[in-house]
């Protein structure tokens, strides 16, 4: 059994799950297997219908399930709203989107007639992670889904409770097992699973990848990212920008993949930069219980976080906000600005994935993104400039999956911009049309113009190349 503890008050257990063992895992994608081939025979339009139902009855139930998530996750509450709310609006437009990208493609002519076909893999495994439970799943659930694939989800064992009570909403193949890495590896290597979807970290995507290819199961990747945000030296310093960026970093106490990681300020605006991210922290970060209306920053996940986190806290770390919490009880980490660090420190160099952030100052644009390039991560970046021309060219030096400009984090995301990293940060995109086809494969069915019934003789040779 898994027992969840509140991550704000780590003596309260909010819910337990029962460990899937591998007969169960095995048990559970075989009945998705039988499954999905009754799913995969339904039209289209009732596939879709079983998704907007299933939003309604998120909907239904919003109030309830974002406490829960906020209370087994340490998210503040808003937060945990707005999830839930993204995670509905994803379900209606893949039930709207769908149709489009799904339904087969024919054309009849002089070259012959070829259909596409998008048929569904079969079972798909997906392994989530705790720091968006919801949305994170439901990127695989509802395209899977609407393709005709059946699906098993394996979430976090830090975060299970929610995505349990939402999957159960469902009226389709979407199944859960529950545990840690050897139960993802049950799932992952299984015979029948065909396709399989992973977000979290390296070591796990490492190990994911492996089975996966071992069997010759095609796989998406989305792993960490190690996100640098970039001010130009016309950017401005202005309340709502130093709002939304010091938010970009300290949403979910850090741990976002997208977070803004590492800052980068002109060297002779550093003491100004400063200033005014100390006065923005000021205003908008609260850290305490995230059930508590005002605060927006709660706990770390674990308390393995709670000490990596303190790892990063070096001495002269700037404390930011207002901290009314109480680290002996939950695992809370007082959030921190760290000014012009070793810039080969792993504070710099690595995923903190916790509540502190570095700035540094940079010379000219080439050294910037010569650092902001560094490394094998390549998740999101950002630049802010008051130009927006200039930040679109800079942007494209970027090596980074997908660019923010003057915002960074989910505020600016988009239900039709791909999302997904290059380098070591994952493979494969979620959201968009592109994270709808990731479900299905295109078959084809071609007759030649020239062997058509009734066609004329062509003289084309027996083993002729086609004409187009
Ligand atoms: P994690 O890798 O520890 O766990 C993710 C999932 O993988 C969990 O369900 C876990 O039980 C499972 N798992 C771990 N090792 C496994 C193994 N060997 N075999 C099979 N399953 C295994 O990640 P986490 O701590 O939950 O999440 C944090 C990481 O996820 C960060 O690096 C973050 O950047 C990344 N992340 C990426 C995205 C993205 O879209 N790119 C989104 C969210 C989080």
């Amino acid at each position: 059994m898994i027992e969840r503890e509140n991550p704000a008050r780590f003596a309260e257990i909010v819910g337990s799950v029962p460990v899937s063992t591998p007969d169960a895992v095995d048990e559970i994608v075989r009945r998705a297997g039988a499954e999905q081939r009754r799913w995969a025979a339904l039209p289209l339009p009732d596939r879709l219908a079983a998704l907007t139902h299933a939003a309604a009855a998120i909907e239904n139930t919003v109030d309830d399930l974002a406490t829960l998530l906020a209370r087994e996750s340490g998210k503040v509450l808003a937060d945990c709203r707005g999830e839930l709310g993204f995670a509905v609006r994803f379900l209606r437009w893949v039930a709207g989107r769908a149709i489009g990208v799904y339904a087969d493609q024919a054309v009849d002519d002089d070259l012959g007639r070829l259909v596409h076909l998008r048929k569904p893999y079969g079972v798909v495994a997906a392994v989530t992670p705790w720091n968006a439970p919801v949305i994170l799943a439901m990127l695989k659930i509802a395209p899977a889904l609407a393709a005709g694939n059946a699906i098993v989800v394996k979430p976090s064992p830090l975060a299970p409770l929610t995505i349990s009570r939402v999957a159960g909403l469902f009226d389709a193949p979407v199944r859960l097992v529950h545990g840690g890495a050897e139960t993802g590896a049950a799932l992952v290597g299984h015979e029948l699973v065909r396709k399989v979807a992973f977000t979290g970290g390296a070591a796990g995507g490492r190990a994911v990848a492996a089975l996966a290819g071992d069997r010759l199961t095609p796989s998406v990747l989305e792993l960490g990212g190690n996100d640098p945000a970039v001010f130009l030296d016309d950017a401005p310093l202005a309340d709502d920008a130093m709002d939304r960026l010091v938010m970009a970093t300290f949403a979910t106490s850090g741990q976002v993949c997208m977070a803004a990681k590492r800052l980068y300020v002109p060297e002779a605006r550093l003491d100004d930069f400063v200033a005014a991210y100390l006065t923005a922290a000021d205003r908008v970060l609260v850290t305490g219980d995230p059930l508590v209306p005002g605060v927006t920053m709660g706990p770390v996940i674990s308390a393995a976080a709670q000490r990596s986190a303190a790892a990063f806290r070096v001495p002269a770390a700037l404390d930011l906000g207002r901290f009314d919490a109480d680290p002996d009880t939950g695992y809370f980490v007082r959030p921190a600005l760290v000014v012009s660090p070793d810039p080969v420190s792993p504070l710099v160099t690595t995923e903190q994935f916790a509540p502190v952030v570095p700035v540094l100052g940079y010379r000219d644009e080439n050294a910037v993104l010569a650092a902001a390039n560094a490394g094998d991560l390549g998740l999101g970046a950002s630049v802010w400039s008051a130009d927006e021309e200039r930040a679109f060219e800079f942007a494209r030096r970027f090596e980074a999956g997908f660019t923010f400009v003057n915002t960074h984090n989910r505020t600016g995301m988009s239900l039709r911009a791909p999302f997904g990293g290059v380098k070591r940060s994952g493979w494969g995109r979620e959201y968009a049309d592109e994270g709808l086809l990731e479900y299905v494969q295109t078959c084809v069915i071609h007759a030649p113009a020239a062997f058509r019934p009734g066609a004329a003789p062509t003289g084309t040779g027996p083993s002729a190349y086609p004409a187009g």
